[in-house]
């Protein structure tokens, strides 16, 4: 009996007639479809007509369930991987079962579709030919600025994912580490009823995220323009000004100085 295939297969991220005619072939044909929410996701499946078996799949029992979908691919059976919206493995689960069907020598096979990133990176209108995806920045400001901090000379166009409950406090933190001016774009709610894409400087951004509350509401993508060749200068004089001052002065009084004579932003000294 040959060995089944993995197949990784891309589901809508809010339109579900952006699910592929090759994506539903595929799930009708697998014998059993790893999901992270197997609630939701069999949702999804009845609303299109499909019965399969579903294999719960979450961080906790990604290794478990590594060895079972090998286990079952050499005997023969074809399965699926999808995960909640959008590409599996993209800021999803899905990572150590590819790699333990890879490392058995077993085929992995993309069912490709829409991924938030790249939906919201095509509608920008910011440089596309190189960027960074940095997915979820960390909960709390201080350790968020601190990741903000080692971008901020980053010149490829930042991409970010983003929730309701954080999406002010990111863009105030954006605005500290790279400065007012920056430009950005916000794309909510893709391909759903309230999709929205606002552009602007980080600091107008902020603030119409602030003045309207259903700016803060549903799921964001925030991608911020790369830093210009001017503010990239800025940045590396003022980090080697901050590490000399800062052997002799307090880090706040060294940041300070630095940021003044250089002109980058202070906070994005911090953590270099
Ligand atoms: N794997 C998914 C993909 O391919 O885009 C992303 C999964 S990640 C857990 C969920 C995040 O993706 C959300 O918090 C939001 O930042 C972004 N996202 C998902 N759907 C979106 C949409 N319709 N509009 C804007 N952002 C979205």
């Amino acid at each position: 009996m040959p060995a089944g295939t993995l197949f990784i297969v891309a589901t809508p991220i809010g339109n579900l007639s952006d699910l592929s005619p090759r994506a539903l072939e595929t799930l009708r044909s697998v014998a059993g479809i790893c999901a992270e929410d197997t609630r939701h996701t069999r949702q999804l499946l009845s609303h299109f007509g499909i019965e399969r078996p579903l294999i719960a799949l979450h961080e906790h029992n990604e290794e478990a369930i590594s060895e079972r979908v090998v286990e079952r691919m050499v005997g023969g059976d074809s399965l699926a991987l999808v995960s909640d919206a959008g590409t599996p493995l993209v800021s999803d689960p899905g990572f150590r079962v590819v790699r333990a069907a890879r490392a058995a020598g077993l085929r992995v096979s993309p069912v490709p579709g829409a991924c938030a990133a790249i939906a919201a990176l095509s509608v920008a209108g910011l440089p596309s030919d190189r960027f960074v995806f940095e997915g979820f920045l960390p909960a709390k400001s201080s350790a968020r600025r601190e990741r903000l901090g080692k971008l901020a000379s980053e010149t490829r166009t930042l991409v970010f994912y983003e929730s309701s409950h954080r999406i002010a406090e990111s863009l105030a933190d954006m605005r500290v580490v790279f400065g007012d001016a920056r430009n950005a774009v916000m794309a909510r709610e893709l391909t759903k009823l309230f999709e929205t894409v606002l552009d602007g400087s980080l600091e107008s951004l902020h603030a119409q995220v602030l003045a309207d509350d259903n700016q803060r509401k549903g799921e964001f993508v925030v991608m911020v323009q790369g830093a210009g060749d001017d503010e990239e200068a800025q940045l590396i004089e003022g980090r080697r000004l901050y590490a000399r001052l800062s052997e002799h002065l307090p880090p706040s009084t060294a940041a300070k100085l630095a940021a003044e004579l250089s002109g980058a932003p202070r906070k994005s000294l911090y953590g270099s």
